[in-house]
């Protein structure tokens, strides 16, 4: 079993009644499992993965990879962004690829489900053919629009999607020797 980052979330106390939290040990089916538990009421911090929406955007048989703002080297990645509350995965992708891009998609397929287990975070990428001009969000500084022969992966998570997404296409995908693109900052700290 890998361990989850469980104390680097950052809740030290219960959001229901403010008792500071305690990790407790807890058998379950899957093994004995450490949890942040509230002694007082019993809330259970799960630390589930949160889901992240990402796309292999496809504009005129070219991929848009975008670098963020907040990444310190010179990468470009996927479209990200967080799942949001009320929305299906698909109308999560979309809007996602509005806002930081302004296309629309006319057609969507999904590529893959991986673990990101690093940031606690479940990927699901899709496939999106989009139109129209790309106009950027402030969140993302720069964009290139590539052959599919000319991308070059990153060995973690939504690369591996991309991977996938280049062999469909009869390309033998090439890895780079980097790390994963850094996580993007979310409103509140969070990162894809
Ligand atoms: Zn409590």
């Amino acid at each position: 079993m890998v361990a989850a980052p469980l104390l680097a979330t950052g809740f030290r106390y219960c959001p229901a009644c403010a008792t500071a939290l305690a990790l407790l040990s807890e058998a379950e089916d899957g093994g004995a499992k450490e949890r942040l538990r509230c002694p007082a009421c019993g809330f259970t911090h799960w630390n589930n993965p949160t889901p992240v929406l990402a796309a292999v955007v496809e504009l005129d048989g070219r991929v848009l990879l975008a670098r963020n703002a907040a990444w310190q080297t010179r990468m470009f990645g996927l479209i990200t962004g967080f799942m949001e509350a009320g929305e299906t995965p698909e109308e999560g992708i979309r809007r996602e690829i509005a806002e930081e891009t302004s296309l629309e998609v006319s057609a969507l397929r999904l590529l893959g489900v991986h673990a990101f287990q690093r940031m606690n975070q479940v990927l699901i990428t899709y496939h999106a053919v989009a139109h129209g001009t790309v106009k950027l969000s402030p969140e993302l500084v720069e964009y290139k629009l590539l052959a599919p022969g000319q991308v070059k992966c990153w060995p973690a998570g939504t690369g591996l999607a991309l991977a996938d997404w280049l062999r469909s296409r009869g390309v033998e995908p090439v890895f780079m020797d980097m790390p994963a693109p850094e996580p993007e900052p979310g409103p509140d700290g969070r990162t894809t």
